[in-house]
């Protein structure tokens, strides 16, 4: 689950790390009352959306101007201004895609003036199975480049769970980083901070790009990217409650409601699965053939008529599914309930595309014989590669 920077900041500034005051709004008429509680001379208007590279980015409608999602503003009327340029509009970024992402609340924060841009982050690092620190001095807009180009510059080390943060991790990332004298200190501190609220809020990923050392020396985080795992938010209602809904897929906000698993992909092939790994194969084969999934949709073990009805449902609803292929081995799930689940939702929103489906396991017969029975136009498959085959060829041609 991801937040806004606006939140990030306020609960990293919980844990006492060093962050600009600043003001979120939600319409155009609070710009400027919120712009002009911060003193000047300097500030910084920024797009909230769940995606990087706001900076570089660029709004779709003309009337937001060629500024990009941050603008800096030397005035609480340029602010204000800067503010309503961007709210209700779409920004693009390369984290987007080309569909962009509609602004629908701005932060306005007190400007910093900075001296040099570092880079920091802490995630999960599948590899070690532990928390890692990544850190580098060419914080800023160009980290991809960074990484792709001179890898070299990018310092990356896990802890210890044993353990835990200690100082001379944070020692380490200070020197690393070009820092000196009290700056180390801060550093020692501030990453111990970061690395507390990321182990106790179950983050899987916290990105500060920039922290800044600012003209003073001290250090501050100028952006701030968290998210959290989504299977542990029920342990933290703070958290959860800072949900925003409207930067969610509106598939996977619904399925999420239904408790089903369902990621949305780009291809044009509907999938009802059960089980993550048969989910995966499925996936794979429909590749092996020629196509690619439009979703990954694991029905779960023990799934009722209405869940399958309201999963088949969501597939139905994406306009890029031309063919849908129903994968199902019952163990613990029946292939009658499956059955009955489809016919059901079949009847209740039509089907507009091809639809195959392949049924093993517990009550195969009775499934199979429902299905046909139903009077749908459905194109029965022996196993799994005949099946991927099929909704392949009746999509393709
Ligand atoms: P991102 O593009 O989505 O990563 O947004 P950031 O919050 O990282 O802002 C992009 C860039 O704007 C930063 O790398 C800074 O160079 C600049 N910026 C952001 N806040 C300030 C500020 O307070 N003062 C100044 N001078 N520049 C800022
Ligand atoms: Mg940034």
């Amino acid at each position: 689950m991801n937040i806004h920077e606006y939140q990030a900041k306020a609960l990293l500034r919980s844990y006492g790390a060093p962050v600009s005051d600043g003001r979120v709004i939600l319409k155009a008429d609070e710009a400027k009352t919120a712009a002009s509680e911060m003193d000047g001379p300097l500030w910084v208007v920024k797009a909230q959306i769940h995606a990087g590279g706001r900076g570089k980015g660029s709004f779709k409608e003309p009337e937001a101007g060629e500024k990009g999602g941050v603008r800096l503003a030397k005035s609480v009327e340029e602010a204000a201004e800067e503010a309503k340029k961007m709210l209700g509009q779409t920004l693009v970024t390369h984290q987007t895609g080309p569909s962009g992402k509609q602004v629908n609340r701005v932060y306005i924060e007190d400007g910093s003036d900075i001296e040099r841009e570092l880079y920091l982050a802490l995630l999960v690092d599948r590899g070690s199975s532990r928390v890692s620190f990544v850190c580098s001095t060419e914080g800023g807009m160009d980290i991809e480049e960074v990484a792709e180009n001179t890898p070299d510059k990018i310092l990356s080390f896990s802890v210890d769970p044993a353990t835990g943060y200690q100082a001379y991790h944070g020692r380490r990332i200070a020197f690393s980083l070009g820092l000196t004298g009290g700056q180390v200190k801060q550093c020692v501190k501030l990453m111990g901070i970061l690395y507390k609220a990321f182990i106790e809020k179950d983050m899987e990923m916290l990105e500060i790009n920039p922290l800044i050392v600012m003209e003073n020396g001290d250090l501050k985080l100028l952006d701030a990217k968290l998210s959290f795992d989504g299977n542990a938010v029920y342990r933290h209602r703070d958290i959860a409650e800072l949900r925003d809904e409207t930067e969610e897929d509106p598939k996977e906000l619904q399925a999420s409601k239904f408790d089903l698993n369902y990621i949305a992909l780009d291809g044009e092939i509907g999938c009802m699965v059960n089980g993550a790994g048969l989910a995966m194969a499925t996936m794979d084969i429909i590749k092996l053939y020629g196509a690619e999934p439009a979703n990954f949709l694991d029905v779960g073990g023990g799934a009722t008529k209405e869940k399958v009805t309201e999963a088949f449902k969501i597939i139905t609803s994406d306009p890029q599914v031309k063919g849908i292929l129903v994968n199902i081995f019952g163990g613990i799930m029946r292939c009658d309930v499956i059955a009955e689940g489809v016919v059901a939702a079949v009847k209740e929103v039509g089907l507009q595309v091809p639809l195959v489906v392949r049924l093993e396991g517990t009550n195969v017969e009775e499934g199979k014989s429902i299905i046909n029975n139903s009077g749908l136009n459905v194109i029965a498959a022996d196993n799994l590669s005949d099946g991927a085959e099929k909704i392949v060829k009746a999509v393709k041609g």
